[in-house]
């Protein structure tokens, strides 16, 4: 039941770049049958920007000093390099998800505020619905499943588990979907058997997390 603090924000972002990295053909392919074949290496440029920059700030020993302050330097990189649909979408996510700002240790409820919080970010930017064949059909279930976990008293790191379990699952059940956001959507009902690469990234950066906290 170990709470969560700046260092596991650090050990999030190394694990979700190494992941992210290793699955960047994956993520490439996925995109390339109903999108433009770039997610994998959008998020890998972004995830090494990062992890760069909090590198940096403990190297100049000036790492933040909160799990806020740290998600929001995430953020900021994100943002700034990862381009295409999903920057702006998980850079917001990772914004609203640094809101929690001035806790210096999360607890588990803490922990399930922030997922809802990405999730949160990810549909006022995207505006897409449950369904769609986005990501949000990974963030929506994780966040489901990291409140109910925290509501029955669960700790971080189980919260997290509950989270990345739901999200691949999510990631999977984008495979029937017909997407109506983004470049898929120009594929229509032939977007059909194939999985969504932001629901499946998501769902990669999720499982990083659920590691980072030991579980
Ligand atoms: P691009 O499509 O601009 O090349 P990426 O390939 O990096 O950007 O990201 C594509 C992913 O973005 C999709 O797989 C989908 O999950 C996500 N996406 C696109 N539009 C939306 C939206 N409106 N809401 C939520 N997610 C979206
Ligand atoms: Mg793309
Ligand atoms: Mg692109």
């Amino acid at each position: 039941d170990k709470l969560l603090d700046t260092a596991w924000v650090v050990d999030w972002t190394r694990r979700s770049a190494a992941a992210v990295t290793e699955s960047i053909e994956e993520l490439n392919a996925l995109d390339a049958a109903i999108g433009d074949g770039d997610h994998g290496t959008n998020l890998c440029r972004g995830l090494e920007a990062a992890l760069a920059k909090l590198d940096a700030a403990a190297q100049a020993g000036d790492p933040p000093p909160t799990p806020g302050g740290a998600l929001k330097a995430v953020a900021t990189s994100l943002l700034a390099t990862v381009g295409g649909a999903s920057g702006p979408l998980l850079g917001t996510a990772y914004l609203r998800a640094s809101r929690g700002g001035t806790l210096t240790e999360l607890d588990a409820a803490a922990v399930a505020g922030l997922i809802e919080d990405a999730c949160a970010g990810v549909e006022v930017r995207g505006r897409a619905e449950a369904g769609d064949k986005t990501m949000l059909d990974a963030w929506r279930p994780a966040a489901v499943a990291a409140r109910s976990a925290a509501d029955r008293g669960a700790g971080p790191a189980e919260v997290l588990a509950a989270a990345a379990r739901a999200a691949a699952q999510g990631a999977q059940s984008t495979e029937p979907m017909t997407a109506r956001k983004g470049r898929a959507s120009y594929h229509g009902v032939h977007s059909q058997g194939h999985r969504d690469p932001g629901a499946q990234s998501t769902a990669i950066l999720l499982e990083a997390a659920c590691h980072a906290a030991g579980a």
